[in-house]
């Protein structure tokens, strides 16, 4: 489907050109996929091996990485439209709002997956999970949640 076109049913929003907050790219995400019909629609962790390369300086950034087996990963959707509020995901004209899919199409396409971390090799890292394009600019990386316990002191309980 052609980034202009829209499947039948789905709503585009009407507004202004949007006024992006000023993300910083760290780094390009090497997967093999070139194009959006061979890539997957979520990643999986015996899927192919793939690189995430860091740019200077972020590259520093990596420190202690090798600690975690699983590591969350964030990117840019870059060839993502951003204008659609309801999407038809199976083009049978049935429609879903755009905040209860996973769908790249979004108003800030960011991507989020949990990866297998496999190596390093100086400033890339080899990992097994991911569904993006060949080149999408990396915006993030941190440990998996489930296995991170926070350096900083604990905080006082504010639930009470
Ligand atoms: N795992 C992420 C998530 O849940 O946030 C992304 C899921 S999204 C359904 C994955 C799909 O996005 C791929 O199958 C491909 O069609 C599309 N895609 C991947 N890389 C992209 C990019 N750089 N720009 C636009 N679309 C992309």
């Amino acid at each position: 489907m052609s980034d202009a076109s829209i499947r039948p049913g789905e709503l585009l929003a009407e507004e202004d050109p949007p006024q992006d907050a000023a993300l910083r790219f760290i780094g390009r995400i090497r997967t093999p996929w070139a194009d959006r019909k061979d890539c997957p629609r979520q990643g999986r962790q015996d899927g192919p091996l793939c690189r995430i390369e860091l740019n200077r300086p972020w590259d520093q950034a990596l420190d202690g990485i090798e600690a975690y087996e699983i590591i969350e990963v964030l990117y840019w959707l870059d060839r993502s439209r951003r204008d659609l509020l309801r999407q038809s995901p199976k083009s049978d004209g049935r429609t879903t709002g755009t905040f209860s899919l996973r769908s790249p199409v979004r108003p800030n396409p960011i991507g989020t997956v949990r990866v297998r971390l496999e190596g390093r090799e100086g400033a890339s890292l080899l990992v097994r999970g991911l569904d993006c394009l060949d080149g999408t600019p990396l915006l993030d990386i941190k440990p998996d949640l489930c296995a991170f316990t926070p350096k900083a002191p604990p905080k006082p309980d504010v639930t009470s």
